[in-house]
């Protein structure tokens, strides 16, 4: 018999499930009938929540507290289970060591996995699994195309493993949007050619479809070094998604939050766009 298992969670985002033992809060006065209790972390800065959501929990069925922030060693992927349906994973881990990555930390090298149903990879590093694997991978995702759903990788495309085969396999899938990143210095030669090979493929910079993290916001990063790389993001062909780095507290600084805010507005970034490069534009609907 298939255990029931709550799943509890300190913050509720687009990925996370909402069955109906999917809960944000403590049991209340009617708990449901579970075998196990699952308290799932994602962010540092909300440990202290779920640590006090666990102890809610207590007595209701075995806790058990775990996640990405906690450090804990992803397992096989289970779809619906920690992320809403249509997420997957089918690898964990990555062979770089980025400094403000936890992925090598706590997942170590990469790991394929079992390949589950889904339509929107989340995995830390595809480009560098096996051919093998990748090709599996993007057979499942052939499947998912023929029923209508929108292929997307949001886990993030390393630039610099990306190789002609792959763009092959991504021509055939036609993403609706595919994320690279452009985190440090290092990133930014691999995003350049990566941009062109994708541009000569077939993408626009207007299909906003090709984009990348762009990390800011980090000890020693101005608003003015990251608005620099944000718009040599979009010279390379990509719309840019900046992410603002928080340190395990979470806190951020008021005008660095209102600069990320910015630069993740699809209005703003058309505008800059535009002001870019007005030939691959066509008018905003
Ligand atoms: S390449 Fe990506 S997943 Fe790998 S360590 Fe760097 S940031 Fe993390």
């Amino acid at each position: 018999m298939t255990k029931r298992i709550a799943r509890v969670f300190p913050r509720k985002t687009t990925a996370t499930p909402s069955d109906e033992l999917v809960f944000f809060d403590g049991p209340g006065l009617f708990p449901p009938e579970v075998d196990e209790v699952h308290v799932s972390v994602t962010f540092s800065w909300d440990i202290p929540h779920a640590e006090w959501l666990a102890r809610q929990w207590d007595g209701i069925a075995p806790v058990r507290i775990g996640g990405p922030a906690m450090g804990t060693k992803g397992k096989d992927f289970v779809p619906g289970m920690y992320l809403k349906n249509g997420y997957v994973i089918t690898s964990r881990g990555c062979p770089n060591c980025c400094w403000f990555c936890d992925v090598w930390r706590r997942d170590g090298r990469v790991r394929e996995l079992p390949i589950r149903e889904g339509w929107n990879v989340l995995d830390d590093n595809l480009l560098c699994c096996s051919e093998d694997h990748i090709r599996k991978v993007f057979d499942m995702l052939k499947v998912q195309k023929k029923n209508k759903r929108q292929v997307e990788f949001t886990g993030g495309l390393e630039a610099a493993s990306l190789e002609d085969w792959h763009i092959e396999l991504l021509r055939e899938i036609r993403p609706k949007q595919m994320f690279f990143a452009y985190d440090t210095e290092d990133d930014y030669e691999p995003l350049v050619e990566a941009g062109k090979k994708l541009l000569a493929s077939g993408w626009t910079v207007a299909s906003k479809t090709l984009r990348a993290y762009v990390l800011i916001g980090y000890k020693r990063d101005t608003i003015d070094a990251a608005e620099e790389r944000l718009r040599k993001t979009i010279e390379a062909g990509f719309t840019p998604m900046a992410m603002l780095w928080r340190g395990r507290d979470g806190k951020t600084d008021p005008s660095w939050r209102r600069f990320q805010r910015r630069w993740a507005r699809p209005a703003f970034i058309y505008h800059i766009l535009k002001s870019i490069d007005q030939e691959v534009l066509p008018d905003e609907e």
